[in-house]
């Protein structure tokens, strides 16, 4: 069986950690998202992959996925949760045009966190291809191989921030079941 090599980029940085999870998340997107890292990790090597965490600190998105490229992974997924001032929730996963398989990842694991979530219609906010002028454009189009940005849950609504919490585990596992479900149906 072949040992695919998987990267996880932890979305910002420890200075700038952007987005702040309310009550009962209470964590910003950058400390949620380096400890789902580790768990998504811890389950795709007992998969028997390999799995690399990439951090911005100090570096530029360009450098950050210079680093990611140099890996060599068969995919890297940037780990993201999403904010609109209480007014919105629901799972969005986005992808850019830069490879041409990054749609078929994205709509792997989107599904499985939709699943995971047991989001409705209204709360499956669907797959996201980027334009330039979107946020996030550069991010999903830097890498040599499909390349997605998860947004399970806007952590900035209490629900959303309930689910974040609660189900943490199972978000973790819907994104490594997602990749895995990617590489070996493809
Ligand atoms: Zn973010």
């Amino acid at each position: 069986l072949e040992k695919f090599k998987i990267g996880l980029v932890v979305g910002h940085t420890k200075l700038l950690p952007v987005a702040h999870g309310c009550s009962p998340l209470n964590q910003y997107e950058y400390h949620y998202n380096s400890e789902l890292a580790k768990i998504v990790s811890g389950v795709l090597i007992s998969n028997g992959s390999e799995c690399r965490i990439f951090l911005r600190d100090l570096l530029t998105l360009r450098e950050t996925y210079y680093e990611v490229n140099k890996y060599q992974p068969k995919v890297v997924v940037e780990l993201h949760f999403n904010a609109a001032n209480e007014k919105a929730r629901g799972t969005e996963t986005l992808y850019g045009d830069q490879n041409p398989r990054s749609g078929e990842l994205a709509k792997c694991v989107h599904d499985q966190l939709c699943l995971s979530l047991m989001r409705d219609a209204k709360l499956n906010r669907g797959i996201k291809l980027l334009g330039e002028r979107d946020r996030g454009y550069s991010n999903v189009n830097l890498a040599k191989c499909p390349s997605i940005l998860t947004e399970p849950f806007f952590g900035d609504q209490k629900d959303d921030a309930k689910l974040a919490i609660e189900k943490k585990e199972d978000i973790a596992n819907a994104i490594a079941n997602g990749i895995l479900e990617f590489l070996l149906g493809g």
